[in-house]
């Protein structure tokens, strides 16, 4: 990708080595989002997850 985007990836999910957890942020100049596998109940936490995290 070569568009320049100001944006910042706010998280905390602390198990991700993607994370600088001092600042609360994603080391990553973007993220992938995607359904889980029990999307369409209504609940965020069931409808989208970090498709980019990855374990330390
Ligand atoms: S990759 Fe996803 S889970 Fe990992 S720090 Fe970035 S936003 Fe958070």
């Amino acid at each position: 990708m070569s568009e320049k985007h100001s944006q910042c990836i706010h998280c905390s999910v602390e198990s991700c080595k993607h994370l600088k957890p001092e600042q609360g942020i994603c080391s990553l100049e973007s993220i992938q989002v995607a359904p889980t596998p029990m999307a369409y109940s209504g609940d965020p936490a069931d409808e989208s997850m970090c498709q980019s995290y990855d374990c330390k």
